[in-house]
């Protein structure tokens, strides 16, 4: 009971001291995505979008009593005491976690509470028509070519297992291969590797369908090992093909984003000249000493240096502003690793970020969920501080104005009401006037 005070105090501090700043609806949605969120009621009848498992499990808890129910891939919370815009974030199922979504039969509505106290309503993504058809080999589009942030991003991961853990040298964050395993007992058609064909199929339905929104697509999947190679194919040969198919049936109708590891200039352009628009190699960690006891096999493969390098290369390749690579934000101050003060570990991360601000890459972050299946979780780690993902937020857009960078393509809309990217508030902190915050 104390916990949940406290807690509530905590939230309230910070909106009061920062609501200006960086907007209340971003400190709660950050708050929720640390933390994670349960769920009362037995969702199964109602008609949303459930979790489709689109790369990792994006959940604290991944047991059978999670895995076979459904839940909402995302929420929005709107309206109650905070008096919130639309907030859109992602799903990630936590049995323990503060945060509850309840059914209010008076109402007929959910709502989202912190303990005992009411926070807001809450709707479940929708399910759009194309999501339950299925491809020619029997495949659904829900798994094939999911669509999150509402609908705007179609997310093609189609190659769910990353080459790093049979090496051990897996991200200590990531839960790829133990999400896929466990995905697999609990639902055969779940695939590890996409063909070309059934992403094309998938494409062309979501492209015929009414309800569709997307705006961007990202291509993606676990590392390939260039000495070890799939099938005989570098990582580049494999996700090549992807791509141009992609571009050959439906050219420049969402912007494409590519998600894989640092590759040399030459290799880029390959994936440049295919159709990738938007070039995501993902940093994760700054600190040098933490990259490479949590990042082992990028670190091993291509090395932190050469990593950092490839990023600010591959601005002469896809043009400025359109190398995006993420940090997993919070994972500074995981045991036993990090550090143990959340400045110092903003500090550490802000570094990163002015760097590569600073030569025309627009770093971004997703929130750290501690799966208890990934290597940290095993280690017993909980969520990072909302302090830190505040003064992460603040730092984060004072940054981005003072190199006077765009808000980046491919992410949807931006400010508080609009934002829909889902897994870290860095969206809905910009201040972007609507007709409804003037
Ligand atoms: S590169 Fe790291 S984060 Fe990406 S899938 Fe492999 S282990 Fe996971």
């Amino acid at each position: 009971m104390n916990d949940i005070k406290n807690h509530l105090s905590e939230l309230n501090f910070f909106i009061e001291k920062y609501g200006t700043s960086i907007n209340k609806e971003a400190i709660i949605k950050e708050d929720i995505l640390r933390l994670g969120i349960s769920f009362e009621d037995i969702l199964s009848k109602e008609n949303f979008s459930s979790k489709s498992y689109f790369i990792f499990s994006f959940n604290v808890d991944n047991d059978g009593d999670v895995i076979n129910k459904k839940f909402p891939e995302e929420i929005a919370l709107e309206n109650g005491p905070y008096n919130l815009r639309r907030t859109v974030l992602s799903v990630r199922i936590n049995k323990s976690s503060p945060y509850k979504v309840k059914f209010d039969s008076e109402s007929g509505a959910h709502k989202l509470f912190l303990g005992e106290n009411f926070i807001a309503g809450v709707s479940f993504s929708p399910e759009k028509s194309y999501m339950l058809k299925k491809t020619e080999s029997g495949k659904s589009v829900r798994d094939v070519a999911p669509t999150i942030e509402w609908g705007y991003l179609i997310y093609l991961a189609v190659f769910r297992m990353c080459q790093y853990f049979d090496n051990n040298t897996e991200c200590l964050f990531c839960d790829m291969n133990s999400n896929y395993l466990i995905q697999k007992k609990a639902n055969k058609n779940y695939s590890a590797v996409k063909s070309v064909a059934d992403i094309i199929e998938s494409l062309k339905i979501i492209e015929s369908s009414e309800d569709s929104e997307a705006g961007a697509y990202t291509l993606t999947g676990g590392s390939i090992i260039d000495d070890i190679k799939f099938k005989g194919d570098t990582e580049v040969d494999f996700y090549v093909r992807f791509i141009e198919a992609i571009e050959e049936n439906f050219q420049g109708k969402w912007i494409s984003k590519v998600v894989v590891q640092a590759h040399t200039a030459k290799n880029l352009k390959r994936l440049k000249d295919a159709g990738a628009y938007i070039y995501h190699t993902n940093f994760e960690v700054w600190d040098k000493n933490l990259f490479e006891k949590i990042c082992p096999g990028k670190s091993k493969f291509i090395g932190r240096d050469e990593w950092i390098k490839r990023i600010v290369d591959a601005v002469a390749v896809f043009g400025e502003y359109k190398v995006i690579p993420n940090f997993v934000a919070g994972i500074e101050l995981c045991k036993p690793y990090g550090f143990s003060d959340v400045n110092a570990a903003v500090c550490s991360t802000a570094e990163g970020l002015e760097f590569f601000m600073s030569k025309g890459v627009i770093p971004r972050y997703t929130t750290w969920c501690p799966e208890k299946t990934s290597g940290l979780g095993k280690l017993g780690n909980s969520s990072a501080p909302l302090e830190y993902y505040v003064k992460l937020l603040l730092k984060w857009h004072e940054l981005h104005y003072k190199y006077n960078l765009p808000i980046p393509e491919g992410y949807g809309a931006a400010g508080a009401g609009r934002a829909e990217f889902s897994v870290s508030a860095f969206m809905d902190a910009f201040k972007v006037a609507t007709s409804q915050n003037l």
